[in-house]
């Protein structure tokens, strides 16, 4: 090797050599470099919160974040970006842990708010966010719909033609709810709502309605209760319980009976009969209010947001029947409303009472006397199922609403008059006995022909020679004798035919029988 001035000079070809092997490195390089960035790289948004309170984070950085989208916060806590501003947005989470705190990162997902959907959810305990809360498997649905959706449009829906049978002789036969419809349940604490709205669940048994509860704030051991009840009706497989408690955070609470909605609208948009309870929606609208004064929103009066009526039309709009064209299933709704030393004037209750298609009111006086199910037969109506009810009722309810009104009027002034005419003597006796007909135990739901032995015993004044304590102990028989043999005219009335005047007097016969025969028996 030559060496000049204390380098080494490679020979000719060494140094030809060495050129050639760079350049195919650099050539390669530069392929390399050409073919694009490597593939299994992301790139996601960070924010940094700049304010955690009350369930809600306010955070920096995310200015191109969607309304509603999902955001990922540290120990795997999701929230929804609500409260978009210029500056940063406000997000309320649906979960809690200690690493969320100031100055942590969150990232975006790009995903609005979603809630799992599909068959697999029937028969389970869940949250909005599809976490199981009975302690069995995961779900195994990889289905999940926007929490979110669109209420159907008026050229969708369908006229509210067919009965929603609750199973409740007070309510089928003189406030009659259709599918599709909304109906509200009103009443103070303690006056039989959830009951109402559970017996009409467990009267869907068998008939291939899917039906959901929402539980809102409510104590766990209430909610475990329900489900207990379910389960022993034999309902729970075709029922999704989707629940968020009083110590859930103020954001899980307001998204679930959302979400809750989406599960159903699943079913509905599958041409099949839904019915929701949201239990209740007093709760439903104090997680909002809490939200909206803890995002700084203005409040307005009884300190709920401007926009609280919004929030419920908006979810009740989407309890709809649907065309033919779209399936023609159907959501009805029956929200549950309590209010306080029965005034149902308070905000939230008359904003319920006008997006509904009516409303059950139950009364604490008529619970306290032992009146149950406490419907308060005139404080309660029915907007547009009366449509959808079953002729062999509408024989049955005018008598029976005025027997009833009649009595009521009466009763009052009976209570100080010592001797009444004896046309008044037969409106109390008759009275008397209507209520003690409408009376019905929970969780037992009657058919649509033992309603109507019951209902027309009572109005063709079949009773009206017995004690009134005796009544009660009748039910059994009657519903077991016509039942066994009036298959075809039960049959009839469940497909909606008119009766004939030969079936109606087959029909008060046995009637006759059954109820004179344990009398005979005692005398
Ligand atoms: P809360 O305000 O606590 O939610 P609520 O209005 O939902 O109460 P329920 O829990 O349904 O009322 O009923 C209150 C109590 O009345 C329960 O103990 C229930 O068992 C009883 N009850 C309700 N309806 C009937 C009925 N038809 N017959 C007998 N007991 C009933
Ligand atoms: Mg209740």
């Amino acid at each position: 090797m030559l060496s000049m001035a204390g380098q080494s000079v490679m020979p000719d070809s060494r140094l030809q050599q060495s050129l050639e092997q760079n350049l195919e490195k650099v050539k390669s390089l530069y392929a390399e470099a050409l073919s694009g960035p490597p593939t299994d790289l992301q790139v996601t948004e960070t924010g940094t919160i700049t304010h955690i309170e009350g369930g809600i984070a306010r955070v920096r950085g995310l200015s191109s974040t969607l309304s509603e989208e999902l955001l990922l916060f540290p120990g795997n806590v999701t929230g929804i970006a609500l409260d978009l501003t210029p500056d940063d947005i406000g997000v309320i989470l649906l979960g809690d842990d200690p690493a969320i705190k100031s100055g942590e990162t969150v990232k975006r997902t790009g995903r609005i708010a979603d809630t799992p959907v599909g068959d697999a959810l029937l028969g389970r305990v869940l949250d909005a966010t599809g976490k199981v809360l009975d302690g069995g498997s995961t779900l195994e649905t990889h289905t999940r719909s926007p929490m979110e959706r669109e209420a159907p449009a008026i050229l969708d829906r369908s006229p509210v033609k067919v009965p929603l049978q609750t199973g409740i002789k007070a309510i089928d036969a003189l406030i009659p709810i259709g599918r599709g419809q909304r109906e509200l349940i009103v009443g103070d604490r303690q006056t039989g709502k959830t009951s109402v709205a559970v017996d009409t669940i467990i009267n869907q048994r068998g008939t291939g309605m899917v039906c959901i509860y929402c539980a809102i704030g409510q104590r766990g051991t209430a909610v475990a209760r329900v489900v207990d009840t379910l389960r022993d009706a034999g309902v729970l497989e075709q029922t999704i319980v989707v629940v968020t408690s009083g110590e859930d955070p103020p954001g899980l609470q307001y998204m679930t009976p959302y979400a809750a909605t989406s599960m159903a609208e699943w079913f509905r948009d599958k041409g099949k009969d839904v019915l929701i309870v949201y239990d209740d929606l007093i709760g439903h609208a104090r997680a909002y209010r809490e939200l909206s004064l803890l995002l700084r929103r203005p409040p307005g009066r009884e300190a709920f947001p401007g926009d609280i009526f919004y929030i419920h039309s908006r979810l009740l709009e989407r309890s709809a029947a649907l065309t033919k064209a779209h399936g023609g299933g159907s959501l009805s709704a029956l929200p549950i409303i309590e209010t306080q030393a029965e005034d149902i004037s308070a905000y939230i209750p008359t904003n319920l009472v006008s997006i509904t298609d009516g409303q059950i009111y139950l009364s604490p006086v008529l619970f306290r006397k032992g009146l149950l199910p406490a419907v308060d037969i005139g404080k309660s109506v029915s907007r547009v199922g009366g449509k959808t009810q079953l002729p062999a009722y509408r024989v049955v309810a005018g008598d029976l609403r005025l027997a009833y009104s009649q009595f009521q009027e009466l009763e009052t002034f009976a209570r100080f008059a010592t001797r009444l005419d004896k046309g008044s003597q037969a409106t109390i006796t008759r009275g008397q006995r209507v209520r003690e007909v409408l009376k019905q135990s929970e969780h037992q739901p009657l058919t649509v022909i033992e309603q109507i032995a019951m209902l027309k015993s009572v109005t063709e004044g079949l009773f009206d020679h017995l004690d009134i304590d005796q009544i009660e102990a009748l039910q059994r028989p009657i519903c077991e004798v016509v039942k066994q043999q009036l298959e075809s005219i039960a049959q009839k009335i469940e497909f909606a035919e008119k009766l004939s005047e030969e079936d109606w007097q087959q029909f008060v016969q046995l009637l006759k029988t059954v109820i004179n025969t344990p009398t005979e028996q005692t005398h």
